[in-house]
């Protein structure tokens, strides 16, 4: 039953479905439905934070030792970057930059469940591209939904949450298409686990003199732990990054966050072989699922995707009771964040018992 709202609420907000983490996991069950890490912070991060004293002060609001670092680690200036509490923050913020009532925002579908959301609470119009059969960005038919009310596009590399990257050339390919004062959102949020040396770097091979009009988007919530602090970056040119510093909620970056940013840059070297190991372990889930008749997508994030198609929410359950929360998309799928090592004979235990019983095309489906 739905309860009326008691004021007025503008009705495309009150439409929205509200928003549904993914399930929290019982004590001796995994969490595999939000992507997270599963390593415990270092022993580094969590001294930062005690370190970070003064609860009573604001923070820093431009988080300029942050951006001072990661400017010096990209090679652009501080004001190329920006920080938010989560990169989705600032996605958000570019939205109701760019987007407006009347306006259209181009993104690939299935892909992050936070477009739709964050394109209607600015008021702005989703178009929604269908992926390709083996769930990759179809950046041709993209670029072709550009219309004259085209605000932004957002492109996701790899793909949450079917997996696959957007090549570097399709990027290219994509860019010189279409128009050059066109807001391009490159989000990467999980570009840390990209093993394809052919996949799209927004912060290495991108010329930003060639095509100032793209802004990249990166986290600290999935490769380097850091989810519950809430702390990402964006990096482009500095006019647009002052539009959305504009439309921010002011302060919303704690100094606790920066800080455990910071040390988290001091300590990569030892994150970024956690990394390599997800990345592996990644391969080994996929392969297995594979082996077993599952048509897996490739993936190149931290998670895999499975087409359950009619049967998601019945399969998830299955996984639930056997003791692994995933995060089901009804009709659709069901995406595995890659967890503790532990997690992965569990996974493959439960598909096991289940990919005999799917509709036919749903596993094998490369066969055909
Ligand atoms: C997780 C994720 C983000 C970022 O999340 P934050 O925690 O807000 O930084 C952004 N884009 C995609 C596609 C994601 O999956």
């Amino acid at each position: 039953m739905t309860e009326d709202v008691p004021v007025r609420i503008r009705p495309e907000i009150a439409a929205l479905p509200p928003y549904r983490q993914g399930k929290q996991a019982g004590a001796d069950a995994f969490k595999l439905s939000s992507n997270e890490n599963p390593y415990e912070p270092l022993p580094a991060v969590v001294e930062s934070l005690r370190r970070t004293v003064g609860v009573n002060r604001y923070p820093d609001a431009t988080a300029a030792r942050l951006r001072q670092r990661l400017g010096e680690r990209f090679g652009v200036q501080p004001d190329e970057v920006h920080i938010g509490a989560g990169s989705v923050s600032i996605l958000s913020q570019l939205m109701l930059a760019a987007a407006g009532p009347g306006d259209e925002v181009v993104y690939a579908w299935r892909s992050f469940e936070a477009y739709p959301g964050l394109v209607l609470i600015a008021g702005a119009t989703p178009v929604e591209v269908p992926l390709t059969a083996d769930a990759r960005h179809d950046l041709d038919a993209m670029a072709a939904a550009v219309t004259e009310r085209t605000r932004a596009v957002i492109v996701c590399s790899p793909n949450n949450p079917t997996g696959p990257i957007v090549t570097q050339a399709e990027f290219d390919t994509f860019l010189a298409k279409i128009p050059r004062d066109l807001l391009v959102v490159l989000d990467e949020a999980y570009a840390e686990f990209v093993t394809d040396p052919g996949a799209v770097d927004g912060l290495v091979k991108l010329g930003r003199d060639d095509h100032p009009n793209v802004v990249v988007l990166r986290t600290f919530s999935k490769a380097y732990g850091l989810a519950g602090l809430r702390v990402g970056y964006a990096i482009g040119h500095r006019r647009i990054l002052d539009a959305a510093r504009a439309t921010a909620v002011p302060l919303s970056v704690t100094a606790q966050s920066e800080e455990a940013a910071l040390a988290s840059l001091d300590a990569e070297a030892e994150l970024l072989a956690r990394v390599r190991t997800i990345g592996e372990r990644r391969d080994r889930l996929a392969a297995a699922l594979r082996a077993q008749g599952w048509d897996i997508p490739v993936a190149q994030g931290n998670f895999v995707w499975l087409r359950t198609g009619a049967q998601t929410m019945d399969v998830a359950a299955r996984f639930e009771e056997g003791g692994c929360i995933v995060r089901p998309f009804a009709g659709d799928g069901i995406r595995i964040s890659v967890g503790e090592e532990e997690s992965v004979d569990r996974v493959l235990r439960i598909a096991q018992t289940v990919v005999g019983g799917l509709a036919e095309g749903r596993a094998g489906g490369r066969l055909a």
